[in-house]
């Protein structure tokens, strides 16, 4: 597992409104569900299986959030990253078509849902999303999106010229596909709530323990956590981003690539008035991607893309500072405080991946950036599982372990392959907006 840039150095870890602190597993432990991974995905299948009244056990090798869901842009985005209803009628065909459709065009009413029932303090907010276009094709899709997308009940609008420069607050785009039902929460926050609202439920959650095996025998999982073991009928495993060895079969499924984001302490209102003043939060077509949003006390969250360095540390910080600039002129000058990154688990149709590769043993992963709303669904559909649900009757088909050509590009080439996306991202914005 990689390790990095903890969730330290972020604004999330300074500005977090009840932070979740746990101790190590110390115990042998036995159990219905054993979740490995805490965050978004692990503490929502917890929340909803302690709530059904079974006994569950979390772990994290780092901590609750220690992972993407800690570390995010808290951006709640109420779609795939899959532009047109026909690319995932293809990746998926016609029944899971409908299904994933819906569940994920409804994925920010059911996370603003879950947050008002569990009243968790997060500073959710659902003030629409902006996804902007970085070029004239990128706005043919988005205007042909919304239209195409209407058919199956999404609000999506496409809008241009003034009223985009005016709800972005940048001069750099035209044209954007706006999601009203889209919104922003402070993801550590969020994390820490679930963990708590689960916690208080029966789940047990322990920090800082990894999982070093995982065998079956006699229809029992045995989770191997050094000194300690956990015993359990099934398993679930929410690790996305950062699978590691545990279970090659699962990660080779996902690319892991590195997302790095910069923070701004409270800026004077005649500097930050401008942008995005009426709340939304906003994204970018970029294959390298800009996500932005303006926070309360007039803080500020840039990211996008980035790759890890040879230390082992994310890096493209000032090649950041520089976009930001350019995309948003207001913030020329300011200083970023705080610099963090995380990974994101990429798949090969863009199409999150549930797995069952033995019985008993479930995961979900994959949400390519787009995992604080999904990855509630995907946490749902994991605890339904293992209360009984049929495989079939779920909203995301069962994935096989196959695309290892996929993984391979991830091995030999993520950093070669963002800066040829970078390139062709610059030619089509020279292209002509
Ligand atoms: C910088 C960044 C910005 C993002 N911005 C957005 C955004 O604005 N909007 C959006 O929708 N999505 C965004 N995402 C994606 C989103 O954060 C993720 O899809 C989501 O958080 C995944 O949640 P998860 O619970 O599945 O995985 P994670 O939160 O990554 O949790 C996995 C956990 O598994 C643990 N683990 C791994 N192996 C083991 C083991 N062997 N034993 C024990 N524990 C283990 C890890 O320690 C980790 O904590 C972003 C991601 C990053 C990195």
């Amino acid at each position: 597992m990689k390790r990095y840039a903890g969730t330290e150095d972020s604004l999330w870890a300074a500005t977090v409104s009840k932070r979740y602190a746990g101790v190590p597993l110390a115990e042998d432990v036995t159990c219905d569900v054993a979740v490995i991974g805490a965050g978004f995905t692990g503490l929502r299948a917890a929340l909803d299986l302690s709530e059904a009244g079974s006994t569950v056990t979390v772990v994290d090798a780092g901590g609750v959030g220690w992972g993407a869901s800690g570390r995010n842009g808290g951006q709640v985005n109420p779609m795939l990253p899959v532009y047109q209803p026909n690319d995932l009628m293809k990746a998926v065909g016609a029944t899971y078509f409908e299904r994933l459709a819906e569940v994920s065009l409804g994925s920010a009413d059911a996370l603003f849902d879950l947050i008002r029932k569990y009243d968790i303090a997060c500073d959710a907010r659902q003030k629409g999303w902006l996804r902007v276009d970085h070029c004239p094709k990128a706005r043919e899709t988005a205007r042909k999106g919304a239209r195409l997308w209407a058919e199956y009940g999404a609000d999506f609008q496409f809008i241009d010229g003034d009223e985009v420069r005016r709800l972005s607050g940048s001069p750099a785009y035209d044209s954007a596909m706006l999601a009203p039902k889209g919104g922003a929460v402070h993801p550590l926050s969020l994390v820490c709530g679930l963990a708590h609202a689960a916690e208080a439920l029966g789940a047990r959650i322990f920090e800082r323990t990894a999982v070093k095996g995982l065998t079956r025998k006699a229809g029992r999982w045995t989770l191997d956590c050094g000194p300690h073991r956990i015993d359990a009928e099934q398993v679930i495993l929410a690790t996305n981003g950062y699978s590691g060895a545990l279970r090659p079969d699962i990660a080779r499924t996902i690319v892991s690539v590195t997302s790095i984001q910069m923070g701004l302490d409270p800026l004077p209102e005649e500097v930050i008035e401008s942008i995005l003043p009426e709340g939304h939060t906003i994204a970018d077509t970029r294959r390298s991607i800009m996500y932005a949003r303006r926070e309360p006390q007039n803080r500020f969250v840039y990211g996008g893309a980035s790759a890890m360095g040879f230390d082992g540390k994310p890096k493209g910080f000032e090649g950041m500072r520089k976009d930001a600039e350019r995309v948003f002129p207001q913030l020329r000058g300011a200083q970023w405080r705080y610099r963090w990154g995380g990974q994101i688990a990429l798949t090969h149709d863009r199409v999150p991946n549930f797995m069952e590769p033995e019985p008993g043993l479930i995961a979900g992963l994959g949400y390519n950036g787009r995992g604080v709303a999904m990855s509630h669904v995907m946490g749902k559909v994991l605890a339904d599982r293992a209360l009984g649900t049929p495989a079939d009757a779920l909203p995301f088909p069962v994935s096989k372990s196959d695309p290892m050509a996929f993984k391979r590009v991830q091995e030999f080439g993520a950093g070669i392959a963002l800066a040829a996306m970078r390139m062709a991202d610059n030619r089509e914005m020279r292209a002509g907006r």
